[in-house]
């Protein structure tokens, strides 16, 4: 029934995207006919009617395809069905007043024109054609032209025009595409390059995300925003031409200006040698410079480009924990000299630049941890949530998502016992030829990370034809970074945190350093899953046969039965019982007494079915609880398991021993009417089983 929905609202739904094709066939196959052929006297009623239902058409497809423009989807399938639409009408038209000789007849020339630069590839090459092959059939068989020539004439302008067009659009598109690209990256570049001058950053990159640059963007604008108000206090109150402030880069041979504020426009953009002029005097003796009644000739300030005549210039250097870090200049043009006031005023303002850039360094340095804090927060809750290993796993390479961004991840553990190491969960690029595997003890760096406990590699740079993540097989090829991470419990390493990405220093200090803490984590929660499990074990199987014990197989029976009672089905309850054990523990010793009812435990798990449910009661004693299974179907089972333990034969000390079973069954509803006498029913059986001469199944109604 869906499929038959299904199959109709897509039969729909095409009917829909097709009909704009329909109706230009259709209409397409007027002016070939003839219908707009050489109308002397001007549009008759039926043309004006054509018209009118063309027009209609087109407008609702029109309409529709702006929708599906904000959709993005099957976009040249609706342009080259508009495209069609009009180049039909313009055929009209064309008939209307002339025919292909006529004056309107370029009009199709400028729709080929139109439809090239502005369709939706491959709309427009393919509506090029379709004009060149549309106009064959009016050019020979309705306006009955016989020579080749003229149709040929217009095939070519046809091309000419489209793939002028097509050509032309293409290569503006790609241009202007670039550009953007361009000047997007130059604008960050920019940002980085600030923040780096105004220390903001240490190294180059920190290997964050988007987040990283937001903040980068807006404290060095904050930056500026505080350089350029202490700068123009100077400028006012100091009666400055220019008052400008340099910082060396990391190299220290170069001055680059952080802000300035000057009355004419001749400051050139630097940057400046840090070794030239009255700006490398400063720097190379670290002291003031205060230059009186400069000659019109002198060009020893290095950051004017003009014929600005300085008469008075000084330079003050900018130091920060003993080391010189800039320069900060005022100068005139009139002839008033820097006075001693001056020069102490203008020093002491460079602990407020240098203040405002440390604020934002600090900042910047807050804004960071707490975001890692909130993530590192944001993951430990997600961990301490999850209770088994698959939910620990999952939260885990989520929360490293968000931290440092991976194009593969892996979680491994290692067997110390069996000296191998598992895949436990891949993510990402080719992860489901790496989830699961397991490798031996070799020397690839997950197997180094377990065995040093320290992560790998050193800067985290990857190459996969000099290094080995997992085995030389299972290698991740085509990434350029790599960190794996030790997962440590007390002392020990129980396995890795595997990351990947495909660009190079992905994960960089900082991020290497949150991880690390998420690692460790991650650790314990998989320690703590793994002892959640062993005392979940614990609580509901037996010791010994690892079947499940008398209290949880209890619940089990209630369940079931009270199912059975909802939905009138049978269940069938199966009471094991050793014969003569204790001659057995007696004659062969208690450990032997053991080994048989492990063995009984693996034969009772080995022939039920998936839905049955085997408990070690007490003692020898087992139940085997059946769902859906009537008394006839229990016997069976019960005389399989009785054939297999008579089958077994158990080698002791004191020679060969062989054991058999007798079994009760009963089912419910027929024996009984709840859990309890349903136990007493089967115990009745049993009974019966031990009287009738053991080594027999007995049911609590023979038949
Ligand atoms: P019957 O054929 O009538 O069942 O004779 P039986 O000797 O098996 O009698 P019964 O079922 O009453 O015997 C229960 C014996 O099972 C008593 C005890 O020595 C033995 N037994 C109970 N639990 C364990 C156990 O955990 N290990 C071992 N080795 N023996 C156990
Ligand atoms: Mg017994
Ligand atoms: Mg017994």
């Amino acid at each position: 029934m869906s499929a038959l929905v299904h199959a109709t609202l897509k039969l729909r739904k095409s009917s829909r995207a097709a009909f704009g094709f329909v109706a230009a066939a259709i209409f397409g196959l007027l002016p070939p006919l003839g219908v707009f052929h050489l109308a002397s006297t001007g549009p008759s009623l039926e043309q004006g009617a054509v018209a009118v239902a063309w027009g209609v058409i087109f407008a609702s497809r029109a309409s529709s395809r702006f929708k599906a423009e904000s959709a993005g989807a099957g976009l040249a399938w609706r342009d080259l069905e508009l495209g069609l639409l009009l180049l039909v009408a313009v055929h009209a038209a064309v008939q209307l007043y002339g025919g292909l000789s006529g004056p309107l007849y370029p009009m199709v020339y400028v729709l080929v024109a139109f439809v090239a630069s502005f369709a939706h590839a491959p709309a427009g090459s393919v509506m090029v054609l379709l004009a060149v092959a549309y106009e064959a059939p009016i050019h020979f068989l309705t306006e009955r032209q016989q020579d080749p020539k003229s149709f040929g004439l217009h095939a070519l302008f046809i091309l000419f025009f489209g793939v002028l067009n097509l050509v032309f659009t293409r290569v503006e598109i790609a241009r202007v595409r670039e550009r953007s690209k361009r000047e997007l990256s130059d604008e960050r570049e920019k940002v980085r390059q600030n923040a780096r001058m105004f220390r903001l950053v240490s190294a180059p990159s920190r290997g964050g995300g988007g987040t990283d640059e937001r903040l980068f963007t807006s404290s060095v604008q904050e930056v500026h925003h505080q350089l350029y108000r202490a700068l123009n206090l100077l400028h006012r109150t100091l009666e400055l031409h220019t008052c400008v402030f340099l910082l060396l880069d990391e190299s220290g041979e170069r001055l680059h200006i952080a802000e300035l504020v000057a009355d004419s426009e001749d400051v050139a953009s630097g940057p400046f040698a840090a070794g030239e002029g009255v700006l490398g005097a400063v720097v190379r003796r670290q002291l003031p410079m205060n230059l009186e009644h400069l000659k019109s000739s002198y060009k020893g300030i290095g950051y004017y480009s003009g014929g600005i005549e300085v008469k008075n210039f000084l330079g003050v250097p900018v130091m920060q924990s003993g080391r010189i870090v800039g320069v900060l200049c005022a100068d005139r043009t009139e002839e008033r000299p820097f006075s001693a006031k001056e020069e102490e005023i203008l020093s002491a303002s460079v602990e407020d630049l240098l203040r405002a850039m440390e604020n934002e360094r600090v900042f910047v340095q807050l804004e960071h941890s707490k975001r890692e804090q909130a993530q590192l927060h944001r993951a430990s809750q997600a961990l301490g949530a999850a209770l088994d290993d698959e939910a620990v796993m999952q939260a885990a390479l989520g929360a490293i998502a968000d931290i440092a961004p991976y194009d593969f991840a892996a979680i491994t553990t290692f067997d110390a016992e069996t000296r191998k190491h598992e895949v436990q969960r891949a993510t990402g690029e080719r992860a489901d030829e790496i989830d699961g595997l397991v490798f031996r003890d070799n020397t690839s760096l997950t197997a180094m990370v377990v065995k040093n406990r320290h992560y790998l590699p050193y800067r985290c740079d990857f190459d996969p034809r000099q290094q080995t993540v997992f085995t030389r097989r299972a290698n991740l090829r085509g990434m350029g970074s790599l960190l794996i991470l030790p997962l440590i419990v007390g002392e020990e390493a129980t396995g890795t945190l595997v990351l990947a990405a495909h660009k190079r220093q992905a994960f960089g200090n900082s991020a290497r350093e949150t991880l690390t803490v998420l690692a460790n984590q991650i650790a314990v929660s998989l320690a703590n899953s793994a002892a959640v499990r062993r005392l979940e074990e614990l609580a509901t199987t037996d010791g010994l046969t690892g079947c499940l014990n008398k209290r949880v197989f209890l619940e089990e029976l209630e369940k079931k039965r009270r199912s059975a009672q909802r939905f009138g089905r049978k269940v069938s309850l199966l009471m094991t019982d050793i014969d003569h054990f204790k001659s057995v523990n007696d004659t062969y010793g208690h450990a032997t007494g053991d080994v048989v009812l492990k063995r009984l435990g693996e034969i009772l798990r080995g022939l039920k079915r998936d839905t049955d449910t085997v408990s070690r009661f007490g003692g020898e004693e087992f139940c085997v609880l059946c769902e859906e299974t009537d008394t006839r179907g229990a016997v069976q089972l019960g005389n399989r398991i009785r054939e297999a333990l008579e089958a077994e034969v158990f080698h002791t000390e004191l020679g060969n021993l062989t054991v058999t079973l007798s079994v009760g069954v009963a089912t419910y509803p027929q024996d009984a009417d709840d859990s309890a006498s349903l136990f007493e029913a089967s115990d009745k059986a049993l009974y019966a089983a031990k009287h009738g001469g053991r080594n027999q199944v007995r049911a609590a109604r023979e038949g």
